[in-house]
């Protein structure tokens, strides 16, 4: 029951300070600015606040607009909540959800222009400046993508990170040690600090016949590995491609590969769920290496080769979608000199590329940079990128296919012209060059284009899932405990909508927080709740807005307790207590109380009317006349008496009312649920009411003024 105490109502907390901090804000936006042609932002005075309604359309008709979406609508509901529980002397502190601050809390709204355009968003933006109840209105700005940066301090040293955009993918994921790259190479320093942790050393094998798998006088196996998955983030020497996954060192020789410890590698990694392998190696062409290829489940990443040559090195030239073939760039985006150019796949940095070598170790043909990290260059270092990113791919999505990843390397790559050497007939023309049209990796495009979950890092042990970046997903969805090395606690309002072929959806018990709508139009596809015998409160009342069927550990809820609930504005239901889904809906009814509110400092009296579920909403008094000259005006509903009806409408049925406000299209439909006329009546009244009213606005009233059926009101005399 809500306890009934007019005087103390606030409609202003704090006035002074409402008038220092809404000084009207203007920055001056200009066409060059990049900003979409289809939207603004304006946000509203404070007075906003508690005028507790919802604006449309109609309330800018200075502009042509398609629609006005209230970006804080979930929260103006709670904030509308707490100003009324503190009107009324209830406490807000047995609200679940933290009290907001109303003082520096003010409303903001998307507004949808009829005619995109990047002048008429600078046009409205100057029209809606003029009106003194907006304290912004902005351009929708085009920001930059979510990046996530390392702090180990030799990255800044590590070119070819922004340059294949890996900050952006690694805030999609920066790998995880669930996914294991084989490393066929020289074998690897296990013990260099930025790599110990990463490899599996119990996997690990000698291939060559050593009975070693590490590090013995070669240091390429260890520069080819930090590459791929030196860690990140440890505030230590450099990042790999991936901050976190499992490396498996799988030696084929010292400092030469053979043909027998090559097609051992391929087929052991086969054999234990290694599904990517760097080979930065080159090999003659034998039968058994090709067949070892041919039955891997998984892509094998292959250096082009070091020749300068049209020709690449085998295994790189097998035609096969398990082998990406890859060339070396330099930063400026050429061919590095050495590269051959033939049948190349995807070009990646590697030239000059940073990376780890043993601690002590000085080899010749690489450059020191400190102790344990040296530059060096060759198709050797591009091939280990690709195969970082193949591994951020099956961090996201580990199911692709070999195929799968191919092809998302290649079509999500960009494209780059580079310039081959083209030796002529002549003599004279041995210096010949041409350019060739290339494919340069991408990381975040790649990740991005097989990642099925949208998300956002909210904190180190937070993360939230926003959509599935406009996919369309089918059958069963599990919802993971974890992406990208966190906890999914939060899934988004809208997150899964319109996903209409889902047949199941499964969400982990790490999910603690459901937004509106989330499964909105989902097929009627059963969700699990796993490791919950109800839902907490922290679901929002509307996240099963469709009322799919709700399974607590396996067992169907059947709804048998529920609570009457507002649900939104216009509607409440019965909401069930287990698993928080309204099981039956229906329109409010503001029947139950009207309680008086005084006269609002907009000089319009008005006051609450009650639905028996709680919902209110703060409607105009009105007063039905006529009424004899000399009489009061007394509000039919509160019985408070007001002065000044400027306002009169009347109703097809001949019934007319007058008010302090001037009828707007949202007051009336408050009117007309108050008025306890009929759905169909009011339906009624409403469409004619739309159709046959037109509006002027003078923007010096800064009001909305009637222009036929309604009336200017003057009081009998
Ligand atoms: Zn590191
Ligand atoms: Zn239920
Ligand atoms: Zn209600
Ligand atoms: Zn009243
Ligand atoms: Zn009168």
């Amino acid at each position: 029951m809500v306890g009934k105490n007019p005087k103390a109502y606030a409609f202003v907390t704090d006035q002074n300070t409402g008038n220092e901090t809404d000084v009207i804000i203007t920055r001056k936006a200009t066409i060059d600015d990049n900003f979409t042609e289809d939207a603004l932002l304006i946000t509203l005075t404070q007075d906003a606040i508690f005028n507790f309604r919802q604006y449309s359309t109609l309330d800018f008709p200075e502009i042509n607009l398609v629609s006005v979406t209230e970006i804080t609508d979930e929260l103006y509901s709670r904030v509308e909540q707490q100003i009324r529980n503190d009107a009324n002397g209830i406490s807000n502190k047995t609200n679940s959800e933290s009290k907001i601050d109303v003082d520096s809390f003010r409303r903001i709204f998307k507004l949808e222009l009829l005619e995109p355009g990047k002048e008429n968003v600078l046009k409205a933006i100057e029209l809606l400046e003029k009106r003194d109840d907006i304290r912004s209105a902005e351009p929708n700005y085009i920001g930059e993508f979510s990046t996530l940066s390392p702090n180990d301090p030799a990255s800044i040293d590590q070119w070819a990170l922004n340059y294949l955009q890996l900050p952006n993918a690694w805030y999609l994921s920066a790998g995880s040690s669930t996914v294991r790259v084989g490393i066929a190479d020289s074998g690897i320093d296990r013990n260099h600090p930025d790599l110990v942790g990463r490899i599996n050393e119990t996997l690990s094998r000698d291939h060559s016949g050593g009975g070693n798998p590490w590090f013995t006088t070669n240091v390429h196996g260890t520069h080819v590995a930090g590459i791929v998955g030196a860690t990140g983030n440890n505030s230590l020497g450099i990042t790999g491609v991936n901050w976190n996954v499992e490396l498996v060192s799988l030696k084929v020789g010292n400092q030469e590969p053979t043909a027998a410890a090559v097609a051992a590698a391929i087929t052991f990694a086969n054999a234990n769920e290694i599904r990517v392998l760097n080979l930065s190696l080159s090999i003659n062409e034998t039968q058994a290496i090709n067949d070892a290829i041919n039955a891997f489940d998984g892509v094998i990443v292959c250096a082009a080769g070091n020749s300068t040559s049209e020709t690449v090195g085998y295994p790189a030239r097998v035609n096969n979608p398990r082998i990406i073939s890859v060339g070396s760039l330099d930063s400026d985006n050429s061919r590095s000199s050495f590269s051959n150019w033939g049948k190349v796949e995807i070009w990646a940095p590697g030239g000059n590329i940073l990376s780890t070598i043993p601690e002590g170790a000085t080899p010749t043909d690489y450059r020191r940079y400190s102790d344990g990290y040296a530059y060096t260059d060759g198709t050797s270092m591009a091939a280990p990128h690709v195969a970082g990113v193949v591994a951020l791919m099956l961090s996201v999505n580990p199911n692709l296919t070999p195929q799968q990843l191919q092809t998302n390397i290649i079509n999500n790559a960009n494209t780059i012209t580079i310039t081959v050497p083209d030796p002529g007939f002549w003599p004279w023309e041995w210096n010949r060059t041409r350019d060739i049209v290339v494919q340069k990796l991408n990381a975040y495009e790649a990740v991005k284009a097989v990642a099925i979950f949208n998300t956002r890092i909210l904190a180190n042990d937070t993360i939230e899932i926003i959509d599935t970046f406009d996919r369309q997903l089918t059958g069963i969805i599990e919802i993971p405990p974890f992406l990208n090395n966190r906890p999914v606690k939060i899934i988004s309002h809208l997150a899964f909508s319109n996903q209409t072929q889902l047949t199941q959806i499964t969400i982990p018990s790490s999910v603690t927080t459901i937004g509106n709508n989330a499964f909105q139009n989902t097929n009627n596809a059963p969700i699990y709740l796993e490791g919950r015998t109800s839902a907490p409160n922290t679901f929002d009342i509307n996240w099963n807005s469709s009322g799919n069927p709700v399974y607590l550990n396996g067992n169907l809820c059947t709804h048998t307790s529920t609570t009457l609930m507002s649900i939104n504005y216009t509607q409440h239901g019965h909401l069930c207590n287990t698993c928080r889904t309204f099981v039956s809906e229906s329109n409010h009814n503001h029947n139950v109380e009207h309680i008086p509110l005084g006269t609002a400092p907009s000089g319009i009296a008005v006051h609450s009317s009650y639905c028996r579920c709680g919902h209110s909403v703060t409607v105009p008094c009105v007063s039905k006349i006529p009424h004899l000259p000399g009489d009061t005006v007394i509000c039919t509903y509160c019985g408070q008496e007001f002065t000044n009806p400027l306002f009169m409408i009347t109703l097809p049925n001949g019934e007319s009312f007058v008010s302090n406000a001037p009828f707007t299209y949202d007051m009336f439909k408050q009117l007309a649920e108050h008025l306890e006329i009929s759905n169909e009546y009011a339906d009624f009244v409403l469409s004619t009411r739309s159709s046959t009213i037109d509006y002027e606005y003078d923007i010096s009233l800064a009001s909305i003024l009637p222009s036929r059926k309604e009336t200017l009101y003057e009081c009998c005399e």
